[in-house]
């Protein structure tokens, strides 16, 4: 796909933020030609390697690249970038139906068999990009969104592939990138990573979806990882008194140490859980169903976590930003420094580094 170097507005016409990343805004955008509704996700680039704000743009390039091999009905789809100096603006398909998370915690009640038709969609996505041998690396509920929550049945969409990386033949591949809470022991020990990295996160998603309760956190970060080499987990039963034995089955066989003994998407796909066999397990999964009342808890306090990250990367980014005058002051080096800030001082959230207040 060929960058354009038009500015986007005279193509697209700018609307309201959708949600923000650590570099950047997703704004709703409206093509001028056609009328078609998409999103635009706005990326702040460095612009020289002194400069400590923004996305490297071969970062940027790697995304795009991926995206465009990743045309899947459940991961979002990319129809054209834009290049400046300073930002790159990739635009996407317009995922309107919000979080899956966020979806089923407005819901009374929630059985195996609905949650099990989510997971299904999520499971075809990533297997697709498995066997293209990319890996998401940031598989959380935040990138997992539906395209249209009114739907009879909504449709899964897989996004944010920041992280995301294309294994070449016999590469070895480390990265310490990813939130606490979903990441494998392979990822805290920093060996070797594989498509198996993304499985264990499905395993936690999994675990969550259930229980409303995730399986390693502790009140620290430190403490989660703490539990998670430990492979420190159960099923207490007053939490998992509604979830069926197959389910945690499923559970087991992901949230596992060996990398090569997880389960893969396909395998995932026909494990009976997801796949069930016989009559009686059809009934068995109708018959369970997740613990909504716990469930409706954890995603209240992740969403006033979020906001409480997105507060702190502001004023993180208000001491950056001082620090950047106080020293473009002294050392006339740094005069990039500053630009950058000036360029960007209406979007202060969206200058942070990736990953610099991943937490759980
Ligand atoms: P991070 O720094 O957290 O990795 P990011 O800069 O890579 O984030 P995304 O995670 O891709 O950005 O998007 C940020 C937020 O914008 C998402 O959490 C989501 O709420 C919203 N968003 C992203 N893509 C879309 C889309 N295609 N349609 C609607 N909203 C979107």
């Amino acid at each position: 796909m060929a960058f354009k170097h038009d500015n986007v507005e005279d193509l697209y016409e700018i609307g309201i933020v959708l949600g923000s990343g650590h570099f950047g805004q997703v704004r709703q955008v409206t093509e001028r030609a056609t009328g078609a509704q998409w999103a635009g996700k706005f990326i702040k680039t460095r612009k020289n390697t002194c400069s400590r704000l923004g996305v490297e743009r071969s970062a940027v390039e790697r995304e795009v690249e991926l995206l465009q091999a990743l045309q899947h009905p459940n991961i979002m789809a990319l129809k054209d970038v834009f290049e400046s100096r300073a930002e790159m603006v990739l635009i996407v398909e317009l995922i309107s139906g919000g979080e899956l998370f966020d979806f089923i915690a407005a819901k009374d009640s929630v059985s195996e068999s609905e949650a099990i038709a989510f997971l299904k969609q999520i499971l075809e996505g990533v297997g697709f990009m498995h066997n293209k041998q990319v890996a998401h690396f940031d598989l959380k509920p935040e990138n997992i969104m539906l395209s249209d929550k009114d739907a009879e049945h909504p449709n899964i969409k897989l996004i944010d592939f920041g992280l995301a990386h294309q294994f070449k033949p016999g590469e070895e591949y480390k990265s310490m990138g990813g939130t606490p809470q979903y990441i494998p022991p392979e990822v805290i020990n920093y060996s070797p990573l594989s498509t198996a990295t993304d499985m264990w996160s499905i395993g936690v998603i999994t675990y969550i979806l259930l229980s409303g309760m995730s399986p390693f956190q502790d009140d620290t970060d430190e403490g989660t990882l703490k539990n998670i080499i430990a492979m420190k987990f159960e099923f207490p039963e007053h939490i998992f008194n509604m979830t069926s034995d197959l389910a945690k089955d499923f559970i087991q066989k992901l949230l596992v140490k060996d990398p090569s003994e997880r389960m893969t998407a396909e395998e995932c796909l026909i494990h009976q859980w997801i796949k069930p066999l016989t009559r009686k397990q059809i009934a068995n999964r109708n018959r369970s169903s997740i613990n909504i009342k716990n469930f409706k808890k954890f995603n209240a306090k992740r969403k006033w976590k979020m906001s409480y990250n997105m507060v702190w990367m502001c004023n993180r980014f208000m001491r950056l930003q001082l620090l950047c005058r106080q020293s473009s002051a002294a050392v006339a080096d740094l005069r990039d420094c500053e630009s950058d800030s000036e360029d960007t001082e209406t979007k202060p959230a969206s200058l942070m580094r990736r990953r610099l207040s991943s937490s759980s």
